[in-house]
């Protein structure tokens, strides 16, 4: 079998970038060491939070606003090429503060209301479920959330059926460059396989796969922890002090996350368990009696130079990675760009 495109790594990022060569007709091979989906893209919490997230103006805060326009229809054609429901809600999100900080927040996203986006600084509390303490707050009605581990397996179905093959366990080490253009991968054991196009999306462990052009890329470990309830107590994606909660609509709540830079150790620290739920239970206390349902850890793709999607400076090398807090959110406009450097078409995204 011959390829026209092998994707290093079968997280969210490989999976939507194989999608999208799929479906415009390139013969795809996903090549992942592990399990595919296996890391960052089931652990992360699924907020689309363009605003929630965007620290100032700049070329990363475009990113993130680009990708969230796309979510909408994004999501509608995984859900309908693959029959799985990814769980997308335009919740919105609310970013809460005592009342003695909300000068100083107003203040952190004046930039987004002069560029015209919506900012809402409500005078009443947003939510019941809120503690008073916390009643201040901003809103950005736009944002929203998705379920990564369902976002996963819906771009997964999809890709295979759009003819996608997925090898497990299949561990790329190098990427192979001659004359200034990737011609394949080396994988552990020996096996190579060329191909005139490798997508890098190796996510945190990209800068380990030799000859990928891409040095800085760094794991940041985060924790979350589920909690359950019998029915939801708030709607919006909640970022306060010290945590952020992410209300299911099946009442699971999840709080997190720690941002830890301590290479691959993935576990879940009892500090870490105890600090984000002190900081839940502080916004909204009424979580007090939920049911403790779970924690996990695992890495974020930090790349200094922010997100790496598009060409690499290698002919024939394409990346997708270092996408760190934001990834769910760039998933849509990052297969767009991966198709779009591939195929030499314009840009899409
Ligand atoms: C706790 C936490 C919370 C998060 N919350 C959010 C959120 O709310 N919203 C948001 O937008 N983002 C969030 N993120 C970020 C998001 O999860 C990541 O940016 C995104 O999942 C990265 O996707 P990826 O495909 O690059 O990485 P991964 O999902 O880690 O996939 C990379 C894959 O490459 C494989 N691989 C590595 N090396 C090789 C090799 N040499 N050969 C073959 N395969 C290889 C790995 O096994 C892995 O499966 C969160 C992340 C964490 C950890």
């Amino acid at each position: 079998m011959s390829w026209d495109v092998v994707v290093v790594g079968g997280g969210i990022m490989g999976t939507v970038s194989a999608l999208e060569l799929a479906r415009r007709g390139r013969r795809v091979v996903v090549l992942e060491r592990s399990v595919p989906g296996a890391e960052a893209s089931s652990a992360a919490a699924g907020i689309l939070g363009a605003q929630l997230e965007a620290h100032g103006p700049g070329e990363e805060a475009d990113l993130l606003l680009a990708s969230r326009a796309l979510y909408p229809g994004f999501a509608a054609a995984l859900e309908d090429e693959s029959g799985v429901s990814v769980g997308y809600r335009r919740c919105g999100g609310l970013r809460v503060c005592a009342p003695g900080v909300r000068r100083e927040v107003e203040l952190a996203v004046a930039w987004q209301r002069e560029r015209g986006l919506p900012v809402e600084l409500p005078s009443a509390p947003v939510e019941e479920a809120i503690s008073e303490s916390f009643a201040q707050a901003v809103r950005f009605v736009e944002d929203g959330q998705i379920d990564p581990p369902r976002l996963f397996a819906a771009a997964s179905v999809a890709a295979a059926r759009a003819g996608v093959e997925f090898r497990a366990g299949a561990e790329v080490r190098r990427v192979i460059v001659e004359r200034e253009r990737a011609t394949g991968v080396a994988l552990g054991g020996g096996e190579v396989l060329s191909c005139p196009d490798v997508v890098l999306a190796a996510g945190s462990w990209s800068s380990l796969v030799a000859g990928a052009a891409v040095d800085d890329v760094r794991p940041v470990r985060g924790q979350i922890v589920e909690l359950g309830l019998r029915a939801p107590l708030f709607s919006h994606v909640v970022l306060g002090p010290g945590a952020y909660l992410v209300p299911r609509a099946d009442g699971r709540v999840l709080v997190g996350s720690t941002m830890e830079r301590v290479g691959f150790e993935k576990r879940v620290t009892a500090g870490a368990v105890r600090d984000l739920l002190d900081a839940a239970l502080a916004i909204v206390p009424g979580l007090r009696d939920a049911t403790l349902l779970g924690s996990w850890a695992s890495f974020r793709p930090h790349s200094a130079s922010g997100p790496r999607i598009g060409a690499s400076g290698i002919a024939g090398l394409t990346l997708a990675t270092g996408h760190h807090r934001n990834g769910i959110l760039l998933a849509p406009l990052t297969g767009r760009r991966v198709a779009d450097a591939v195929t030499g078409a314009a840009p899409s995204a």
